[in-house]
């Protein structure tokens, strides 16, 4: 049966190993997803795999298909979503291998479309509203408890809150961008957290991001500027140990019945022009 209630977006060392993965192409009416979408059982729970840059990565930050994403997952019956992602630290203390669980976002992206009501009729002819939503707290904070608990019981003392700027990408951060952003107080960043996040909410979904540290962002690094290889290197030596706390966050997040967050209700009373699937 097609249908899941939590969906993951992060890489596909998440979910590879899993038993009884069945594979699902969704089409949406703002084009193909990243990739099929892969759905399996974690603890009890009907979880839907996306790899956000597709298998054998190949699509790069700036040019994923965020809205086709999101929409793909919630027409499956996804309504949590969990999105881990790579991330450059911004201070000396989050060096790699440290987890952070965000509070707030800051969006540094130049050229990603990040609503879908834009007035712009689809190619469906469905003719979407302007619409103007709350984001002063992007993430789920259920989410976000049940992340931080997770990452415990694993014995990964995770740090609880902090800013993700998001980056345009593909490449890194110059040194004086990178001091500027520690600078401001952001803690870590990163090119693929936003619009996820802003999407999620425009579907009513709850969105939590777990940023996992590669590097040490070329301002807060005094010798070597960050490199991708370095970033691939850290994220494999930590890979099983994020996929196990995704899992027990994916076990513990709310029952759809028992979701009391705000999300949901993040397009109550207002009327979009678009039906959700
Ligand atoms: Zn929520």
């Amino acid at each position: 049966m097609v249908n899941a209630e939590i969906g993951v977006i992060g890489g596909s060392g998440l979910y590879s190993f899993l038993e009884d993965v069945t594979e699902v192409r969704v089409e949406t009416p703002y084009g193909a997803p990243s990739d099929s979408l892969f759905l399996g059982e974690v603890g009890g729970r009907r979880v839907a795999f996306l790899p956000r840059h597709g298998r054998g990565h190949h699509v790069p930050p700036h040019r994923i298909n965020y809205r086709a994403n999101l929409w793909a997952l919630r027409s499956v019956g996804v309504r949590q979503v969990l999105g881990p992602c790579a991330v450059g630290g911004l201070r000396p203390e989050y060096g790699p291998g440290t987890l952070l669980v965000p509070d707030q976002l800051v969006d540094r992206t130049k050229t990603r479309v990040q609503t879908f009501y834009d007035g712009e009729t689809r190619a469906d002819g469905v003719a979407p509203k302007v619409v103007h939503l709350g984001f002063a707290d992007p993430y789920c904070p259920t989410g976000r408890k049940v992340a931080l608990a997770a990452a415990r019981a694993g014995d990964w003392e995770a740090v609880d809150g902090g800013t993700l700027v998001v980056v345009e990408g593909p490449r890194f951060s110059t040194r004086a961008e990178s001091r500027w952003h520690a600078a401001m107080g952001w803690s870590v960043v990163g090119m693929t957290g936003h619009p996820e996040a802003v999407l999620a909410r425009e579907l009513g979904l709850c969105y939590t991001t777990l940023t996992l540290v590669t590097d040490l962002d070329a301002g807060a690094e005094a010798g070597e500027a960050v490199s991708h290889d370095e970033v691939l290197r850290v994220f494999a030596a930590n890979v099983d140990r994020l996929r196990s706390v995704l899992f027990e966050a994916v076990a513990a997040l709310p029952a759809e019945a028992d979701r009391d967050c705000l999300c949901p209700h993040a397009l109550d009373g207002i009327d979009t022009g678009i039906v959700l699937p």
